[in-house]
């Protein structure tokens, strides 16, 4: 794996050292954002959990992970602190992978409640109306095996540490003093169990949701978990697969519509990253395709999100254009070169051949059933990627209409990337 940006020889978030270095010139951009954002006043440190009470307001730190695993961080980059319902996509992920979507979605909604995260928010049936409220994570919780205290909360840790690619513990005292305190809880994990929802016993989700909370973080390991997600599930740094491609997606869905507490269609309006957002002051956006990105700074507005974290997100969203449904000026061409020389065509694709690609592709194809001159195509698959399954069928359909048609189709796939 690359984790060498050109010219500039670094470490990576695996052995605690990422790109800082100041003439970078992503740093810069990192720094320039921090600068303008760090004098942000407003927010209010959260104190409901009375060991949260004593974070530092004015600490802040960003980074970023690009999808081959290169780190770039600014301000207070090594600072721990809890990652709270930042730890829920995660959960809710390992609870997909193992139970499957229908039977996870059977226990839990995937509709936004807009309602604060610790709301008594359960639906008509009986389920909390998302894996992101409170509520919602403690039941997912349950639901990831093994069942059994300690047994479940080892293996929960171990898949958290897997995306951040560092073995992640816990912050004791931050978890005493919410099993101490945590009663609304208590009380959300009880009206799942009545509701049927929750897999018992009660205590044992609850004190697991809370230590996965209690989880110690910095922004690096925030930026390597979303880098994770928005690769699809293998972390950049450790080259580990830790969900599958299908998880990934279905927990940026879920992300992006519950991730940021009762903002959700606001934060889609003006930053569109897929996100998260914690108690103690962290936001992890996971650019789907892109970058993982880790923000820390305690102050939080009435929503909860982190007053200094929001705007550094949108000022990366908007200036370097990573707002998720954004319009590529033009979509890219998976043909790499025609050649024609004598009655033989000769078709060279490059890339990724997903639908979009293979449309391109099959629409080429298909004007040599009318072009006399051509009576042999050779597909090349030399410089491809990769090969998604529609774009398989799409292919293997032309080349049935290209044979019907009396032209001699044969594909030239030296590294196996088209499958069986
Ligand atoms: N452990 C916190 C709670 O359950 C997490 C809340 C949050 O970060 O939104 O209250």
């Amino acid at each position: 794996m690359d984790h060498l940006a050109h010219g500039h020889p670094r470490t990576t978030p695996a052995d605690g050292h990422p790109a800082t270095e100041e003439g970078h010139p992503v740093i810069r951009v990192l720094e320039g954002i921090r600068e303008e954002v760090a004098d942000l006043a407003g927010g209010v440190v959260a104190d409901y959990i009375p060991e949260l009470a004593h974070a530092d307001p004015e600490a802040f730190g960003i980074a970023v992970v690009s999808p081959h695993g290169r780190a770039y961080a600014v301000g207070e980059t090594d600072r721990p602190f809890t990652i709270q319902s930042i730890s829920k996509p995660f959960v809710y992920a390992l609870a997909v992978e193992e139970r499957g979507l229908d039977d996870v979605h059977a226990h839990v909604g995937a509709e936004p409640s807009g309602e604060p995260f610790n709301a008594i928010s359960l639906d008509e049936r009986g389920r909390p109306e998302n894996p992101m409220i409170n509520a919602g994570a403690i039941v997912t919780t349950s639901l990831v095996g093994p069942g059994e205290r300690g047994v479940r909360f080892e293996h929960l840790r171990s898949v958290l540490s897997a995306f951040a690619g560092r073995e992640l513990v816990v912050d004791e005292a931050v978890y005493r003093s919410e099993a101490e305190t945590g009663h609304r809880n208590r009380a959300l994990g009880y009206l799942s169990l009545a509701g049927g929802v929750l897999v018992g016993p009660v205590e044992a989700a609850v004190q697991d949701y809370f230590r996965q909370c209690a989880l110690s973080v910095t922004v690096v390991d925030l930026a390597v978990m979303a880098a994770t997600l928005a690769v699809g599930g293998v972390n950049p740094l450790t080259g580990e697969r830790v969900v599958s491609q299908r998880t990934a997606r279905h927990t940026l869905s879920i992300m992006s519509s519950c991730g940021m507490y009762d903002r959700a269609g606001e934060w889609g309006l003006r930053v569109g990253i897929p996100a998260k957002s914690g108690v103690s002051g962290g936001i992890l956006a996971s650019a789907p395709g892109a970058f993982g990105v880790g923000v820390f700074s305690p102050p939080l507005d009435e929503a909860g999100n982190s007053v200094r974290g929001v705007a550094a997100l949108g000022r990366l969203s908007d200036d370097y254009d990573l707002h998720m449904l954004r319009t590529p000026a033009e979509p890219p061409s998976p043909v790499h070169s025609v050649t024609r020389s004598g009655d033989t065509l000769d078709v060279r694709l490059r890339g990724e051949i997903d639908f979009l690609a293979a449309e391109q592709v099959v629409s080429r194809l298909a004007e040599t059933i009318d072009d006399t001159r051509v009576r042999t195509v050779t597909v090349e698959l030399e410089r491809v990627s990769g090969f998604s399954d529609a774009a398989r069928a799409l292919l293997a359909a032309e080349l049935h209409e290209l044979a019907e048609a009396g032209v001699d189709a044969t594909v030239r796939d030296p590294r196996g990337v088209r499958g069986a």
